[in-house]
């Protein structure tokens, strides 16, 4: 084996190499048109934004490729990467190794080629505002602009605009999901502040949906919010469902978290739903027909004493935002197609002991509603359950 030299350190690597400004650059692109403009970063940085006529050559394919885009040796080869580290040693590398003999790079790369005000070839789909707005996102290799195009286009409900609605609505919003519908009939109250964070003091009495689209709007300009002003039943879910990708549940009573489900199979919708109460919360994520559905989970409510939605619980204000902020990342990574969603998943999270617990949920294959040999029920039975009649009776 070949015995490898130390890598030198950069600054030796740039005083080696021909290093141009980027106005020299730009000159010599726009003099010559037999310049290969060589763009040494990874696929996701390229699709972001990168310069005229660069060609994508990533780092660990420099030597193997340079070949494809650049055959003659004397050809003119001007490299740049994001701040011109990359580049340099790419240069080096064709110069020193590789027998290139007119090798230049961009210092300070693309970033200081935008800061001088001279143009980049800009993703399609994406504003300058949003490509700045969103770089934390699309640097992140899973994401990237593909993913944060999805979510721009994306149409997320949530189920409730108060305790899990509020951080849920805050991060999707933050996020850039392009469209947040907000069902909630409520109006916002002074015991509600203590969790529900997307309202204030200010809000108290006004409609809840009204409230989070005030805090939303100036958040987030990308975000159309669609206030539903109205409770869930099983005249209006199917239309209004409708008209999203994915649903968030973070309703306050069982009557509608088995009208959602019995709803979202039926339309093959996935939920996000969570729960909480005092000092414990629960997650998962139902993609109908693929993992459990709210039923083959609970086929039958808690008893009503248990139900929270009864009466007035306690429940510690973090909660909301923990289970919360867990619903939005779900959502997330739905939209953009990445990571390991709940589903077929329950998971549990203990706030005073800081536990999280992982229960595996499987279909049931006598669900009536996702079961294989479940009928499609008449929309009037949609979310009906033996006792609902009697259920919060007491
Ligand atoms: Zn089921």
């Amino acid at each position: 084996m070949e015995a490898r030299a130390k890598p030198l350190p950069l600054e030796e690597i740039q005083q080696r190499i021909e290093q141009l400004t980027p106005e020299q650059a730009q000159r010599e692109l726009s003099d010559n048109g037999e310049v290969v403009l060589v763009d040494t970063r990874e696929p996701h940085e390229y699709a972001e934004a990168h310069l005229d006529g660069g060609i994508l050559l990533p780092p660990a394919e420099v030597a193997e490729r340079i070949d494809e885009i650049a055959p003659d040796p004397s050809q003119r080869v001007i490299l740049y990467c994001r701040t011109g580290n990359r580049s340099a040693r790419a240069a080096y590398q064709l110069q020193e190794q590789l027998g290139y003999e007119n090798v230049a790079n961009v210092a300070g790369g693309i970033v200081l080629w935008q800061e001088h005000g001279l143009p980049v070839a800009e993703h399609e789909g994406m504003t300058a505002e949003q490509r700045m707005r969103y770089s934390r996102h699309t640097l992140l290799p899973e994401l990237g602009v593909e993913g944060q195009l999805k979510l721009l286009h994306s149409k997320v409900l949530l189920l409730g605009a108060g305790g899990l609605g509020s951080p849920t609505a805050l991060y999707l919003a933050a996020a850039g999901v392009g469209t947040l519908g907000l069902v909630d009939d409520d109006l916002v109250d002074e015991s509600n502040l203590q969790r529900q964070v997307i309202h204030n003091t200010k809000r108290v009495g006004t409609p809840k949906t009204e409230s989070a689209r005030k805090t939303i709007e100036p958040l987030n300009p990308d975000v159309k919010v669609v206030e539903h002003r109205t409770r869930l039943d099983a005249a209006n879910v199917l239309e209004i469902i409708g008209d999203y990708d994915l649903i968030v549940d973070g309703a306050d009573n069982f009557p509608t978290r088995y009208l959602l489900n019995d709803a979202s199979v039926r339309l093959r919708k996935p939920v996000v739903s969570a729960s909480i109460l005092a000092f414990d919360g629960q997650i998962s994520t139902f993609v109908p027909f693929e993992g459990p559905c709210y039923r083959c989970l609970y086929p039958t409510p808690p008893p009503a004493e248990l139900a929270p939605s009864c009466g007035a619980a306690g429940v510690l204000g973090v909660m909301a935002g923990v289970m919360g902020l867990l619903q939005a990342n779900e959502v997330i990574k739905l939209v953009a197609g990445i990571g390991e969603p709940l589903i077929g998943r329950l998971l549990l999270y203990d706030s005073l002991g800081t536990r999280f617990t992982e229960l595996k949920v499987r279909r049931d294959p006598d669900c009536p509603i996702c079961g294989p040999n479940a009928q499609e029920i008449p929309e009037s039975e949609m979310g009906k359950f033996p006792d609902y009649e009697a259920f919060c009776a007491g």
